[in-house]
């Protein structure tokens, strides 16, 4: 879970880049804070290469490579979330509250969802004896209406 320096849970809506930088255990540099509001303001789950087009228009001196390093940095730390849908390249989530993804089958677009409020992991799957969720990764498929919006969205 990620906390603030004051141990109080830190969802989307409240981290900050320099939350993010010091659970990441690395130093902020203005780089890393221009990827940072980046994918904090990002609700579309944006590949690389889109987070690096707009890292560019905080600080237009970025590269490419520091974009990269900086989303490794913080993906290797569970700070974000990496989507590997088959379809493309992968993409990036900073929502670090439980919950899965919903991809449009037609137009790409992905979406955050949780479990229905009071569910469990452990309610919704058959899950083998002793078996404990610790985290939940699921990739959903279908249809999303075009004026359907990610929980975090609205
Ligand atoms: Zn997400």
């Amino acid at each position: 879970m990620l906390t603030d320096p004051t141990g109080k849970k830190v969802t989307r809506r409240t981290a900050t880049p320099a939350i993010m930088v010091r659970k990441a255990g690395v130093r902020m540099t203005r780089q890393r804070r221009a990827v940072i509001e980046v994918l904090l303001q990002s609700y579309d789950h944006p590949t690389a290469a889109q987070i690096y087009e707009r890292a560019k228009e905080i600080l237009p001196g970025i590269s490419l490579a520091t974009v990269y390093n900086c989303i490794e940095s913080l993906a290797a730390q569970r700070l974000i979330n990496q989507l590997h849908f088959d379809n493309g390249p992968c993409r990036f989530c900073p929502n670090v509250e439980p919950h899965v993804h919903v991809m449009d089958d037609a137009s790409n677009r992905v979406i955050d969802v949780q479990l229905k409020e009071g569910l469990t992991p452990e309610d919704v799957f058959e899950l083998p004896e002793g078996v404990r969720v610790k985290s939940m990764e699921a990739y959903l498929r279908g249809e999303i209406p075009e004026n359907c919006m990610s929980e975090k969205e609205k």
